[in-house]
Parts: C-alpha cells; structure tokens; sequence
C-alpha cells in the first residue's frame, strides 16, 4: 500500500526529526525546511516555513548532476542526490529526494564538509584515493602508470566538482605540450587525441600566466582578458565554464601543467582545490620521475650489455675474417678434448696454410692478399658444417679446424673436399710455382684420448702432430692433404 504524505503529517515529520530535512511543495514551489536544515543551509530565516525557491538559490548553487536546484526539486527521482555549494562560504552539502508523492518531495540534507562517512564527504574521499593512488603509483609497474595517473585525476575531479581533468607534458626538447592523459565524467566532451604538439605560441596569454604565477585560476572565461583571444576561443571551443590549471615544475623548470574544467556548471576554485590540484601534480610528477629514470637506467642497461656481448664476440672473433680467433681456439679445442677423453670419441684436427702466399702478397698488394684471405675463410666455414666443427684463424695465412666426433678417414674427406673447393674458387696466383690459382697445404691428426690423459698436454700435441704434417705436405709439393700416423697418447 502506497504512503502517501499528508501535510501535517509531513510537517510534523519535518519539524520534529533530528535529521535535516527539507519538504517541497512542486506545486507552490515552495519549501518547508526543520531548524536542523536551516542551521545547514544559514538562509537568515526565523521562521523556516514557505521559503521561496528563489531564496535557496540565491544562496546555494548546484553542482554536477543537474543545472539548476530548481530543475532537480521539479524533476527529481527518490534517490537522487544533489550536492550544493554555499555560493559565499563555498560550504558543500548535500539533497537527497528520499520520499515523493503528487504534491512534492522530502529531502535529506546532509552537510558534505561536516560530515564524517567518507561516502558523504569529498574532501576525505579525495585524501585517502590520493594516498592509495600514490602509494599504487610506487608500486606499479610502467604499464600500469597511465591508468593510476587517471585514477588520481579522477579523484582529484570528483572532490573538486570538476568535469575533466588532464595532464600536459612538453615533450624532451621543451618545445611543443602533449595531453598525456585525461578523465572526463559521462557526457563531457575529450580531447586529449587532439590536444597533442601544441606551442606556447597557440595560448601565449595561458602558458604566461603559468610561468610567471605557477597557476592559472579562471572562474568564468568570460572574465578572460583581452589580450586572451585565443585562450578565449579554445576554451570555448571545449565548452569549459570555469578552469584551474597548475604548473608541473623541475627544478625550476616547468614540464608540464595539470588542470580541471568545469563544463556542466560555472565554478568558483577554492584554495583547497589549488591545494589539491598541486598535491596531484606533484604526485603524478613524481611518479612520471621515476618511471623516466628507470627508463633511462634499463636502456643504459641494455645499450651497455649490447656492448659487453660485442666486446665478447671482438674478443673471440678474428677481425678480418669473422672466423674464431686463436683464443677462442684454444678454450674450445680443451672443451672439445675432455668431451672426446669422457665419450671415447675420435677428435681430428686440421692445419691449413696457404701456399705461397708472401708471393701472393707481393704479387697482387696486401689489400689483395686480405680478400684472399677471407674468401679462403669462406669456403672453410662453408665446409665444416658439423655440429661442433669449429674453424678459427690460427695466425697469417693459418687456420685451424677443430673436429670433434671425426676420425682420420671423415677428416681425410673433408680435408680432400676443402683442397677441391678451394681450388675451384680459382684465384688467380700467378706467382704460385705450385698452380695457377691459390692453393692450400692441410696438415691433419686424429685422436682418442684416454680419460687420464691432460688436456691442455694434449692440445699441444695434437697442434704440433698436425704441424709437422703441414711440414710434410709442403716438403711433398704442396696442395695437398697430409696426416701425422694416428699415435696413441
Ligand atoms: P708457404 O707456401 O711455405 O706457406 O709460403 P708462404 O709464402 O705462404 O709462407 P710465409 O710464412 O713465407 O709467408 C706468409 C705470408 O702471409 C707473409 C705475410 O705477408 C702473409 N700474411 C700474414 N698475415 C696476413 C694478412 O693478414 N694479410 C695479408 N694480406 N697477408 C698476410
Ligand atoms: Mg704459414
Ligand atoms: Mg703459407
């Protein structure tokens, strides 16, 4: 069964409730308010019945929701809530339409700066979002910045009764400002996709004001200067009432700015929202900071690790030629012996030096000789292909090749197959008493090593076993493949 308001009833109910309360008549647009309301709302009424509408007004403005109060007594549901600003005080409270029938509304009014529930009160909202935010802020990961920076501009809006709030960012140069980023409540215009490369030169007036003042605080734009055409015209343009911006500065430097619009309703700044405003800058500055220096550290990390691997490779690497230099022969010839020791695998090795290649040299120029050399370098890469082959240059015009898993008769094939291939590169060698084009001489040995036997022992046996069938290939005419008789060590 509906309940429906009588008029004394209603009186009754208003006058005697410990709450503040409001009646209005739809009809008589007139209001009916307890001395608990009337003590909240400070009208100067010694008898709180029929105050006009005009009075209330006159007094308070509304914020957010709906124009005017007036449009939100007429029109309201049960359970909207509107709240309300002392237009001399800047005092916040609240209406909320709690009760209805056809001749008009109760409201609850609660006063916002009194009041102690967080739900009620902005200030206290904005001051615990804000310290959640930052401390969010410290802990989050670069991916989640921009979302928190909102979320702080968001609660900054909410306490302050605004309908946009933005970030501006100069880029590193200082020379053109970015909307980084930007909250703006339902209904409200954005424009941070088309707020980007902006110059000082397009709001000279604005970005003045901010150098010089830290902070640009406008409560109607129509109270804008002359010489403010163009911040005139685009504040218009965003159909922004009354705007507060604050400077980002470092050290002494400005590097950005904050701001809030509001859009729905005409609003008088606060020292407390400038407080605010400034405490938000300094937070998302802060945070901006530190995101940048980690930024900068990571791409010093990486730029210096980038550099430790090349100087890894260039201590490794032959320069001319690209191949394994004689360290890195070294380190891997003594690997791949304990492998050979552990698994009771043959290991091969082979020399190879160019024949005749000071004739070469004095031939064709040194310049010459190094293309030579590398082309020698090519087919040798190409023809060790095996896994674990490894080919170095061993100094000069020699290099050697490390093959582990390989006994003398794979060795002697593909030492025939590297002759072959260099042979039909067909550098011209004119100076060669040996052939018409440059020819290698390959000394090779092949081993099994006994668990116990020393690596390192080992390694300069098998390169001087290989030396001296280098030696011998050359004695025998060069050109040729040659193998020191497979010793057991
Ligand atoms: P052999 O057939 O007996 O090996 O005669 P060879 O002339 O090749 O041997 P020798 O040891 O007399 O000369 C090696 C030459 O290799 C001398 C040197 O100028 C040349 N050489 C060594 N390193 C380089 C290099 O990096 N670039 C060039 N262009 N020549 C090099
Ligand atoms: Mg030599
Ligand atoms: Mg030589």
């Amino acid at each position: 069964m509906a309940w429906h308001l009588s008029a004394q009833r209603t009186d009754y109910l208003i006058k005697n409730s410990s709450m503040a309360l409001l009646w209005f008549d739809r009809e008589q647009q007139q209001l009916s308010l307890n001395s608990s309301a009337e003590h909240c709302l400070t009208l100067g009424l010694t008898s709180p019945d029929n105050v006009s509408l005009a009075l209330l007004q006159q007094h308070w403005q509304a914020l957010l929701s709906a124009p005017t109060i007036a449009t939100f007594l007429m029109q309201g549901d049960v359970g909207d809530t509107l709240p309300i600003l002392h237009i001399q005080s800047q005092r916040r409270c609240s209406l909320q339409l709690t009760t209805q029938d056809a001749g008009g509304c109760l409201l609850l009014l609660t006063d916002a700066d009194n009041e102690q529930s967080d739900k009620a009160n902005p200030t206290q909202q904005f001051d615990r979002a804000l310290s959640e935010i930052s401390t969010q802020l410290i802990r989050c990961s670069a991916e989640q910045v921009d979302q928190h920076i909102v979320a702080a501009l968001e609660a900054f809006a909410q306490c302050s009764y605004s309908d946009r709030c933005y970030v501006f960012l100069f880029d590193d140069d200082g020379e053109v400002i970015n909307n980084s980023h930007e909250w703006a409540a339902v209904g409200v215009s954005r424009h941070a996709h088309e707020l980007k490369g902006l110059q000082e030169s397009d709001l000279p007036w604005f970005f003045q004001c901010l150098r010089e003042q830290q902070q640009m605080v406008l409560n109607h734009i129509d109270s804008l200067p002359r010489a403010a055409q163009a911040e005139h015209d685009e504040f218009k343009r965003e159909q922004i009432r009354s705007i507060l911006c604050v400077g980002i500065f470092a050290s002494d430097r400005m590097i950005g700015f904050v701001g809030a619009d509001a859009v729905k309703q005409q609003r008088d700044w606060t020292h407390d929202d400038i407080r605010r405003l400034r405490l938000v800058g300094n937070v998302i500055f802060n945070t901006l900071q530190r995101h940048w220096d980690q930024q900068a550290l990571d791409t010093a990390r990486e730029h210096m690790q980038a550099l430790n691997q090349r100087l890894q490779r260039q201590a490794h690497q032959d320069g001319l030629t690209g191949l394994a230099n004689r360290r890195a022969l070294d380190r891997c010839l003594l690997l791949e012996l304990r492998r050979a020791a552990r698994q009771q695998q043959a290991l091969s090795l082979l020399l190879i030096d160019i024949d005749y290649f000071k004739a070469y040299n004095d031939y064709f120029g040194h310049l010459h000789g190094d293309q030579a050399l590398k082309t020698v370098a090519r087919v040798l890469q190409e023809h060790a292909q095996r896994s674990g082959d490894m080919v170095s240059r061993y100094g000069g015009e020699e290099f050697v090749i490390v093959l582990p898993a390989t006994d003398q008769q794979q060795a002697e094939q593909l030492g025939q197959r590297l002759l072959a291939n260099l042979r039909a590169e067909q550098i011209a060698h004119p100076a060669s008493p040996t052939a018409q084009v440059l020819t290698i001489s390959i000394g090779a040995h092949s081993i099994t090593p006994e668990a116990k036997s020393a690596p390192q022992q080992l390694a300069t046996r098998l390169l001087k076993a290989a030396d001296d069938a280098l030696y011998y290939a050359k004695k025998q005419g060069r050109d040729r493949y040659c193998c020191s008789r497979s010793i057991s060590y």
